[in-house]
């Protein structure tokens, strides 16, 4: 591990916010192990993961955070969001209350995160079209105002997670170096 260290470029930290429920903790573990758990626990306990992709040639390792069920509004501390270049916004496409709460979300990385954080705003659960609350067309305009990215994810079958990431990665590399 020591000399896998050694050949890192960057060190990028980036949060996972979003209502509870949304698939936060699932798109962490499939993005960082490939992995989908059908019997997990809610979160204990602030936790990172990470995963070293290259970009440019060079080695960054994504930290990703992942909340301690902390999702009520204003529950997440300034601490969670000190340093971090990037944001993944999870709502949940089948629970419209979950995209409603987006807006409060974005206020708090507003207030909180790094003014030039580079934000991915993320509709979860897209295996589950045939309950879909959320049309994309909604997500698409309200990422465009707030000047985010958007992607739909799903943790279960991994579609878009490896994709979402690697553009948020990407994101930061052109806006640090
Ligand atoms: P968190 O509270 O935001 O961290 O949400 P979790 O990752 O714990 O997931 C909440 C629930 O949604 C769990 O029952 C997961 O199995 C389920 N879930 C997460 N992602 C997906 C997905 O992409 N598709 C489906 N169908 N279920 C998902
Ligand atoms: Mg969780």
């Amino acid at each position: 591990n020591g000399e896998e260290e050694e050949k890192i470029d960057y060190v990028y930290k980036v949060v996972v916010i979003g209502d509870s429920a949304v698939g936060k903790s699932q798109i962490l573990s499939r993005f960082t192990k490939n992995e989908f758990c059908f019997d997990s626990k809610s979160t204990i306990g602030v936790e990172f993961q990470t995963r070293t992709v290259s970009i440019n040639s060079k080695l960054i390792k994504a930290q990703i955070w992942d909340t301690a069920g902390q999702e009520r509004y204003r529950a997440v501390t300034s601490a969670y969001y000190r340093g971090a270049l990037g944001a993944m916004l999870v709502y949940d496409i089948t629970k419209r209350q979950t995209f409603d709460h987006v807006a409060r979300w974005v206020e708090e990385l507003r207030a909180h995160a790094d003014s030039s954080i580079v934000i991915m705003l993320i509709g979860n659960k897209s295996d589950l079209v045939d309950q879909r609350a959320v049309p994309i067309e909604d997500a698409i305009e309200f990422a465009e105002n707030q000047g985010l990215f958007f992607s739909e994810t799903s943790a279960l079958s991994g579609d878009n997670v490896d994709t979402a990431f690697l553009k948020l990665l990407d994101e930061i590399y052109s806006a640090v170096s």
